[in-house]
């Protein structure tokens, strides 16, 4: 026998006794239990992400966006900055077309974007330049304060924010493909 040979009937004896424990296991309750969960928890998910979507298209469509400037740097051509828009309401954020390994939220997001005619979201537009959710994290404390609040006074707190330098132009880190803008 060769040395390959010998090597093979070695991993072969292993194999066989690992495909041997395997079966004892899946015969075990907790095993099986733990399958059972398994598979639950993927239905689970699935069933979620499913009215995640359905609940986030009725969000985006009904919010009134107001918008601000996300800078994203592009990805193909080294230090150029894009700017894309993001709404400090509802967090729909053009630049979730940009992302390459997107989670299932900015997936959400892309199809979203993608789904509306023409492609560009429509709002009041604040002019203003920064990290979205810093933005929406802003917003969102001071709708808490003052549920009553106006666009108006939202604006200048807005414009006040930056000012005061309490708002930063943000740092860019995701990489972006223009062609999902021209087409
Ligand atoms: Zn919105």
């Amino acid at each position: 026998m060769n040395h390959l040979e010998f090597q093979y009937e070695e991993m072969e004896k292993i194999y066989a006794q690992n495909e041997k424990l395997i079966a004892g296991l899946l015969k075990d309750e907790k095993v099986q239990e733990y399958r059972r969960l398994m598979r639950l928890r993927k239905q689970y998910k699935e069933k979620m992400q499913e009215v995640y979507k359905k609940m986030k298209f009725r969000e985006y469509t009904t919010c009134s966006h107001v918008l601000i400037k996300t800078k994203v740097e592009e990805g193909k051509r080294e230090g150029r900055i894009a700017t894309r828009c993001g709404c400090i309401i509802c967090g729909l954020n053009e630049a979730a077309l940009d992302v390459e390994n997107p989670t299932y939220e900015e997936t959400v997001m892309a199809e979203y974007l993608k789904s509306i005619r023409p492609r560009v979201l429509a709002g009041l537009e604040l002019d203003i330049t920064c990290n979205l959710p810093i933005a929406e994290g802003i917003y969102a404390s001071v709708k808490e304060n003052n549920p009553d609040v106006t666009k108006e006074e939202i604006i200048n707190l807005f414009k006040i924010a930056l000012v005061s330098g309490y708002i930063e132009e943000e740092t860019p880190k995701v990489k972006t493909k223009d062609e999902d803008f021209d087409k």
